[in-house]
């Protein structure tokens, strides 16, 4: 299989941009398996990977408890299209494990789970403005992505209000002006989708004052950061409670998976106890759900987010010292096992700043780091994620294979 095959039959031979590898002008990779931290492809070039399928395998590539547990699923029925235990234990298991929460619903990806939580809120409070920030990615509704998609009408997209970044006074003027227009504020509470941001809980602290003073529903998209910092959520580490939660990506166990988490006074509004409608044919699958309760088992076990935060920082050390033996400037943001490395002078901070980093030393050294078996993400919008199957050495590997590089872009850049 080659990538003009791809091509002739799939817009630009993907199912989701980021994989075309446009960012960072390369020939994108097709894979033909993976197993643990590394992904094989059609020419059997092995690789290291970091994209981890952009955040969902904190366990790896087919851990083999979660495959044995799913394939078992699969032979007692792909699909029932009525209730069974498993749906129910994963929920259990996710309210026992975020404080507030006592209804789930599950969705079959982030981005119908973040949706349904916008249409609840909109719904309980009678209004329909959304406050968003700048560079947040909340999946591809149309009501979510506003004016960033061509297709939309304004009358569906039009309702964004957008604030930058940890911009405080920018929150409170829009609160100041739209006050009781204001359904709900959606944030990630850790920034993953401009790159990995330091979080800004005073920001996050302040969105939960203005929303509750506003009568408007502060909504938590957790879909990252829910099971991939602690065994929780992000809102728990940081002492900030959402109104709802939107969860996804880890809790599918690598299986397509999204849910909206609340407290019964608003996730009751959801049909069929109420008039918010939801549903799915492949809502709560028997794989996913029998995939997302093995991987939050394997994830409950003492010393694995140790493990994950201990890898990450010395991902993050070994980068930051071989940049600096090559006098290069290395910005790197990282919380518990993500990260994202940017080429710029002073910390990231925000979408801005992503976009005005150096592009171009970020592309030569990702492509480098693919010539030499490393995926990392083609892109300095996207996280690198860490998971229980890497080992020092592949993070000793990719900090030896970096170092190289580095002194290969200083040099390229001298002639
Ligand atoms: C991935 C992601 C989504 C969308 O989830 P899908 O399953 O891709 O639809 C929503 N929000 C955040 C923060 C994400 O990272």
């Amino acid at each position: 299989m080659n990538w003009k095959q791809a091509e002739n039959v799939l817009v630009a031979g993907v199912n989701s941009p980021v994989r075309a590898y446009r960012h960072v002008e390369d020939d994108p990779v097709m894979i033909q398996r993976a197993e643990g931290a590394e992904m094989i492809d059609v020419q059997g070039n092995r690789y290291i990977d970091f994209i981890m399928g952009w955040g969902p395998l904190i366990l790896g590539h087919a851990h083999p408890e979660v495959v044995e547990d799913v394939r078992e699923a699969a032979t007692r029925g792909m699909l029932y299209g009525l209730s069974h235990p498993a749906e129910v234990e994963l929920a259990a298991a996710i309210i026992e494990a975020v404080p507030g929460l006592e209804r789930i619903r599950f969705a079959v990806s982030g981005t119908e789970a973040c949706m349904t939580g916008v249409r609840l809120a909109r719904a309980v409070t009678g209004r329909n403005k959304m406050i968003m920030i700048e560079g947040g990615y909340h999946g591809h509704s149309d009501i979510m992505l506003g004016s960033d998609s061509a297709g939309i009408p304004e009358s569906i997209g039009g309702d964004i209000l957008k604030v930058p970044y940890g911009d405080a006074p920018a929150l409170q003027k829009i609160f100041a002006e739209h006050s009781n227009e204001i359904a709900c504020l959606v944030a990630e509470p850790v920034a993953a989708n401009m790159g990995v941001m330091q979080p800004d809980i005073d920001f996050l602290k302040l969105a939960r004052q203005l929303t509750a003073d506003a009568q408007a529903l502060l909504i938590f998209d957790e879909v990252v950061t829910g099971f991939r910092l602690h065994y929780g959520c992000a809102q728990t580490l940081f002492e900030v409670s959402p109104d709802l939660t939107v969860f996804g990506k880890i809790i599918g166990g690598g299986l397509p998976v999204g849910a909206l988490g609340g407290p019964w006074k608003l996730m009751r509004h959801l049909a069929p106890e109420g008039k918010v409608y939801h549903g799915g044919t492949f809502a709560g699958s028997p794989m996913t759900m029998a995939g997302g309760l093995k991987a939050l088992e394997v994830l409950k076990r003492p010393g694995v987010y140790d493990q994950l935060d201990r890898l990450a920082a010395s991902l993050q050390d070994g980068l930051r010292t071989a940049a600096k033996n090559c006098g290069l400037p290395l910005q790197i943001n990282r919380q518990g096992s993500m990260l994202t490395a940017f080429f710029a002078e002073e910390p990231v901070r925000g979408v801005d700043a992503v976009t005005l980093s150096r592009r171009d030393l970020f592309a030569q050294w990702i492509r480098g780091l693919k010539r030499q078996g490393v995926l990392a993400p083609p892109s300095p919008y996207e996280g690198w994620f860490i998971s229980t199957a890497h080992t020092e050495e592949h993070i000793a590997r990719v900090v030896m294979v970096s170092e190289k590089l580095f002194a290969e872009m200083v040099e390229a850049a001298r002639s």
